[in-house]
């Protein structure tokens, strides 16, 4: 079969793709309310619920929407009229921050260095000054805005100890960086279908235990169609989703999940680690720094300082990469004067080196 055009994708989702994955959107026009899509969706949760918990108590709750779509299922529909802390430590934390706000949850900020690991011991006494009881605590997993990785196994143990329900966005880490919700005590979890898992956008969703989702019966949730339990319980019932979903992009992300577990998520993680030596190697050689050091980073993205040179200017540099088939992202970052690239996908080490090569050449250019 003829190669689909092929984009390589280096900011940080939505990734570059198979041509599986792309193919098995082009379908017969189908009826989402039909047994064959109702077993999909079952298949579709149960692989998703695999990746983060071994327990069949863990369950996967789908949304339509891109990853943030999920985050805000969470954030609306568990906190009610308890007392919520967020961790601010770049781009993901701060939204969240904006979530709880917009939804008129009551919400403590904590904030922490972009380039530095939680000081665990800071953020207890942070929350036991608190004039309200802490009931949840919301933190990102990778923050995409840098590449830190937080230390999700750190602040579990703080939440157990305080009986505190820990809510994580999972989005980026999710498919390649290992998960152990059962272990870590995660009440709930986000992810969405076009980061590491390598499907199409569109889809998110939400990870929790079931007897979790049952507790949210007693919380009065702020939203409507992001009701994780309304959401749940139609799972539950009717195996359907409440609204109509994006039947295609569920076709193309039991692909790309069918690909995951042929690959393997360790494996995966694997090849992006193996992508990210090659590509911080090769950057530190053409002079670029990353903004955060290696130990506290998520190997699949990163932001990079910007060179200094004075006829830099970021847009020429992605016109430059673009006219040679790859795109990066900037977006809105602190700290302001870097860049992101990612290492997600269906990409490999040969991706990488094309990309250095391009760089290299725009670099002489400056
Ligand atoms: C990508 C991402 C999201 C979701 O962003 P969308 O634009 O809605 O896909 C949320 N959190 C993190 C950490 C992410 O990397």
């Amino acid at each position: 079969m003829k190669k689909e055009t092929r984009h390589l994708l280096l900011n940080p989702g939505p990734v570059t793709t198979s041509d599986q994955v792309k193919r098995a959107q082009v379908i017969p026009d189908k009826s989402p309310r039909e047994k064959e899509f109702q077993q999909l969706i079952t298949k579709v949760s149960s692989m998703i619920s695999g990746i983060a918990a071994t327990s069949d108590r863990y369950q996967t709750i789908l949304f339509g929407g891109s990853g943030t779509a999920a985050v805000e299922a969470i954030i609306s529909s568990t906190v009610g009229d308890g007392h919520l802390c967020v961790i601010n430590n770049g781009v993901y934390g701060a939204r969240m921050l904006e979530m709880a706000k917009a939804y008129g949850i009551s919400v403590a900020e904590y904030k922490s260095p972009l380039d530095k690991p939680i000081k665990i011991t800071e953020l207890e006494q942070f929350m036991n000054k608190q004039k309200t009881a802490i009931t949840h605590l919301a933190v990102v997993y990778h923050e995409t805005s840098t590449g830190l990785l937080n230390d999700i196994e750190s602040l579990s143990r703080l939440c157990k100890s305080n009986n505190i329900s820990l809510l994580v966005d999972a989005v980026s880490a999710f498919g390649a960086i290992p998960i152990d919700m059962e272990k870590w005590k995660v009440s709930f979890m986000a992810g969405s279908a076009n980061k590491n898992i390598q499907g199409l956008p569109g889809i998110s969703f939400v990870i929790g235990a079931k007897d979790e989702f049952e507790k949210l019966k007693k919380v009065k949730a702020k939203n409507y169609y992001l009701n994780l339990y309304d959401q749940y319980l139609h799972f539950e019932t009717f195996d359907l989703f409440r609204f109509t979903p994006p039947v295609q992009t569920l076709y193309a992300l039991n692909t790309a999940l069918e690909e995951l577990m042929e690959e393997g998520v360790d494996k995966r993680y694997e090849r992006y680690i193996r992508c990210w030596n090659l590509l911080t190697n090769g950057l530190k050689k053409l002079g670029l720094n990353l903004v955060v050091a290696p130990k506290h980073h998520s190997k699949l993205v990163s932001a990079v300082y910007e060179p200094t040179n004075k006829s830099y200017h970021f847009e020429k540099m992605h016109e430059y990469l673009k006219q040679h088939g790859i795109t990066i992202y900037k977006g809105k970052l602190a700290p302001a004067n870097s860049f992101r690239i990612a290492n997600i996908g269906d990409i490999t080490e040969k991706d990488i080196q094309h990309f250095l090569h391009v760089m290299e050449k725009y670099l002489h250019t400056i």
